[in-house]
């Protein structure tokens, strides 16, 4: 027997974390770390925040889970929030972003159905997109890394190159439900769509009567300085998966919706054994209580520019190895100009920095949105003493 009892499916690298606090992991070993990957955007209040701990905790003692047969106060409290600071007039809860996205493509399919179309069931979506790893979120996804082996792929999806609207709209047809897209691509390289991109495919959906999806899992909840990131193009959706930083840690996903989108799903069209349980809402509503407090939002996006600016600042003096900076608030990527995992592995490894690679060559920089002026000093002055003594692989 040489298979071991994780499934090998994770290339896991060598840190073993035990514990957590605010910006920074302790692993096995007593190493620290300053965590600027925060369990890839998920840990948005950071670790170990007392205000979270607290209301896991006492919700786990009180009641952790009933099942969705009975009524569900936690959920209703928690879902009239998400209804109250949203475009959505419904929220269907979640374990996790890719059933959030799973309930999205539910949803649109479900609305035009009971809209008297079945016929519109294809949802175009974008090259190099991330919804998830789930059969039907990897079918909606061009990438053949997520896709190889696990043919037949469900029917029900056509990609159009990202960011680009001509391409999308000749791919509309009789058939067509809607479009499926992250407004920042987080997988596929931190790549904000253009304003022009996402405003075209909200006209597109108005004059058609199609569906505007957004996967917001990883550019929403407060990540690029607005509660989500469709807020910067003053544009809304239809529907939306949000998952990540929803539960700061504790495994949640939603699929906000309009009452419009959102016709079809009636009483037994969808549902999930622990989806949106007490203990799940008493940490979705704890995430929320910090981030609607006066300023928080407006700290991540003081302190996205505060890390922008410091990363720009830096390109000129490793300008070999450093090409650009792209994305918003906290959802920043450094694209290099050589192999970005082989970066992120010695950030790592030699200078106690986590971040996360993406596509496209591209760092992802995504700290705790908690994160303070201090580590953000911190986290310069290692990158720069990494990039001072790093050496590409000659072949890169
Ligand atoms: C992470 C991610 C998902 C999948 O979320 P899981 O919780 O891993 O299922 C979907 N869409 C986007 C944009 C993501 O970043």
């Amino acid at each position: 027997m040489s298979i071991t009892a994780l499934m090998p499916v994770y290339p896991r690298c060598g840190v073993r974390p035990v514990r957590g606090e605010g910006c920074y992991l302790i692993g096995e070993d007593g190493r620290r770390f300053l965590d600027f990957a925060s369990g890839i955007a998920v840990n948005a209040l950071g670790h170990g925040h007392p205000r979270l701990v607290r209301a896991i905790a006492d919700q786990a003692a009180t009641l952790m889970h009933v099942s969705n047969l009975y009524g569900s106060p936690q959920g209703e409290r928690f879902a009239q929030r998400l209804v109250d600071l949203t475009f959505a007039d419904t929220v269907f809860l979640t374990n996790s972003g890719a059933e959030a996205v799973e309930c999205a493509i539910k949803t649109a399919r479900r609305y035009h159905h009971a809209d008297g179309h079945p016929e519109r069931h294809t949802l175009i979506t974008f090259s190099n997109a991330f919804h998830g790893r789930t059969i039907g979120t990897i079918s909606a996804t061009d990438q053949a890394k997520l896709r190889d082996g696990f043919e037949p792929l469900l029917p029900g999806f056509a990609y159009a190159p990202f960011d680009d609207l001509d391409a999308a709209l000749a791919l509309v047809d009789d058939n067509t439900a809607g479009f499926l897209v992250e407004p920042i691509q987080g997988e596929g390289g931190v790549r904000p769509a253009s304003p022009e991109f996402l405003t075209g495919l909200r006209r597109i959906c108005d004059e058609r009567g199609l569906l505007l999806v957004l996967d917001e899992v990883q550019c929403g909840y407060g990540r690029t300085g607005r509660l989500f990131a469709h807020e910067h193009y003053g544009i809304v959706p239809d529907v939306m998966a949000a998952a990540k930083g929803i539960g700061g840690g504790f495994p949640l996903g939603a699929c906000l919706a309009t009452e419009r989108a959102a016709k079809g799903m009636v009483a037994g069209t969808h549902g999930s054994t622990y989806g949106g349980n007490p203990l799940a809402c008493a940490a979705g509503e704890a995430v929320l209580d910090v981030m609607t407090e006066p300023g928080f939002l407006d700290h991540v996006a003081a302190m996205g520019s505060r890390l922008r600016q410091t990363l720009e600042q830096l390109i000129p003096n490793h300008d070999g190895l450093f090409d650009s900076v792209r994305g918003t608030g906290l959802m920043l990527g450094l694209k290099l100009k050589s192999d970005a995992r082989r970066f992120v592995a010695f950030l790592r490894d030699e200078h106690g920095l986590l971040t996360v690679s993406a596509g496209d060559n591209v760092v992802r920089v995504i700290p705790p949105l908690v994160v303070e002026e201090a580590h953000i000093v911190e986290f310069a002055e290692k990158l720069s003493a990494a990039a001072r003594v790093y050496v590409p692989e000659a072949d890169d």
